[in-house]
């Protein structure tokens, strides 16, 4: 007989085991299936690996700054081996931690590659389980580089295998991934070509964080290729040359990092014996209550292709459990106002609209923007003097603020809080009733005139 569980959830991730152990403080027997580390991409080959080179990437910087603020220092590089070596065993800790999450909620986990092979069983290798529900949490990896010669690349996961910092690299992208690793890549010493299809990076932000990021990348170092539609890769002389559809041939690298998209991992996972459906865009299609084509079915986190960020995986399969086995009906994430950042150099925070987005939505006329741009105060002793842009947007007579866009020093640390207030409904007259917090560059947005 197959073991019976009230909850199965595919995907030891961000998403998975959220909601595993929120539907299992609940009292439900919920068991979680993991093909790989568990964590999956965030703890593994995501968020958290990347703060730590992004840290490294910013005390590069904040070494310099030193000296330009007296103090005598003697660097003699970094130390690539030692650096990978104190991330991996951090997030082994972690794999560690997650694990005993699940023991204390008495949440089995099951070691191996799931697949469906009935509405409600579910095979990995010889073992079959059977679940009264079952979510799919499966997440996404990156989108290989379908070009000749695309076996050259690099993506995001083989970075976080690097032992060496490669001398020269070309990054192929102009999402957020591509535009972290190559600012990474650049402040730790690389030289730094970035490959991008049009003029700037980040094109679904606001413009002003799109012209902040590619100025920012400039500023790094990081030299960007525009218009650059790639073709092929070779490899001479023990380096790797990219040649573009106009027949430009870039110059030769160390290493190609291809970062242009992720996708949903779906395959092998026998969907169709669920009577489960997939989107246009080859993603699995849910309700705004995550349910999918069948009743029994849900999906959450990046397989679901909305938002692919940890928090908003987490925050999906904790109000699915909560609806499913907490007693609440109706309980389902609102994607709308979802913060994010990019650690970007320097890094950006954004919630709500694009100016764009809310002149679309709401019409030129009832659409307004206070905008700040200026030097924050730490560089006005260093010779670098990346700046610091602000743009409120805010709607209608009462001026509610529909959009917040920061790029500039501590805008990652900014973020959380202004978007509570976004989140609240905040009007333009709230922030100007709010005693500024002196010198910091976040006073910017009740000052704002
Ligand atoms: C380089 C990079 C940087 C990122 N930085 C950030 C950041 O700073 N902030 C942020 O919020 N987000 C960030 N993200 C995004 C974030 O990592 C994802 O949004 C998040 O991990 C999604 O969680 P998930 O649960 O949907 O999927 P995942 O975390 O990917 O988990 C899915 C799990 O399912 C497993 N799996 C797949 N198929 C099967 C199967 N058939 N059987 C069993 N197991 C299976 C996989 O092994 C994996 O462990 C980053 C992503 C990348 C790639």
């Amino acid at each position: 007989m197959p073991e019976k569980y009230d909850l199965a959830v595919i995907g030891g991730g961000s998403g998975g085991l959220a909601c595993a152990q929120r539907a299992a403080e609940y009292g439900a027997r919920a068991v979680v299936i993991e093909s790989g580390r568990l964590g999956g991409t965030c703890v593994n080959m995501g968020c958290v690996p990347k703060r730590v080179m992004w840290n490294a990437a910013e005390l590069a910087a904040g070494l310099e700054d030193a000296v330009e603020y007296g103090f005598s220092l003697e660097v003699r590089g970094l130390d690539f081996a030692t650096l990978k070596a104190k991330r991996d065993a951090f997030v082994e800790r972690l794999n560690g931690i997650y694990a005993r999450n699940l023991e204390k909620r008495n949440v089995p986990l099951i070691r191996g590659r799931a697949r469906f092979t009935a509405a409600h069983d579910l095979a990995i290798g010889d073992q079959v389980i059977t679940a009264h529900r079952i979510v799919i949490a499966t997440g996404g990896r990156p989108q290989r580089a379908a070009l000749p010669g695309g076996e050259l690349c690099i993506d995001s996961d083989g970075f976080f295998d690097l032992t060496d910092l490669p001398e020269r690299t070309l990054v192929a992208g102009s999402g957020y991934v591509a535009v972290e690793l190559a600012g990474i890549l650049a402040s730790l010493g690389s030289k730094v070509m970035l490959a991008i299809r049009h003029d700037r990076v980040l094109r679904s932000f606001d413009s002003m964080l799109s012209d902040g990021a590619t100025q920012g990348l400039r500023d790094v170092g990081v030299e960007i290729v525009a218009g650059a539609r790639a073709a092929s890769l070779a490899r001479r002389d023990g380096a790797i040359e990219l040649t573009l559809v106009d027949g430009r041939v870039l110059p030769p690298v160390d290493c190609m990092l291809w970062a242009a998209g992720r996708e949903p991992i779906v395959d092998g996972l026998g969907l169709e014996r669920a009577g489960v459906v997939l989107d246009e865009s080859g993603f699995v299609k849910v309700d705004e209550f995550q349910q999918t084509s069948a009743a029994h079915v849900f999906a959450i986190g990046d397989v679901t292709g909305r938002l692919p960020l940890t928090p908003v995986a987490i925050a999906a399969g904790r109000r699915l459990a909560d609806r499913l086995y907490g007693g609440m009906a109706d309980r389902r994430l609102d994607y709308q106002n979802v913060p994010t950042v990019v650690f970007s150099h320097p890094p950006i925070g954004t919630v709500g609209l694009t100016e764009a987005a809310a002149r679309a939505h709401y019409g030129d006329a009832s659409v307004r923007t206070y905008t700040a741009d200026f030097v924050p105060m730490y560089f006005a002793l260093t010779t670098r003097k990346p700046r610091a842009r602000m743009k409120l947007v805010v709607e209608g007579p009462e001026e509610r603020i529909v959009g917040l866009h920061v790029i500039g020093e501590g805008a990652d640390e900014m973020l959380q809080g202004f978007a509570v207030a976004v989140k609240m409904g905040a009007r333009k007259r709230d922030f100007d009733d709010t005693v500024a917090i002196h010198p910091t560059s976040a006073e910017e947005f009740v000052t704002m005139r």
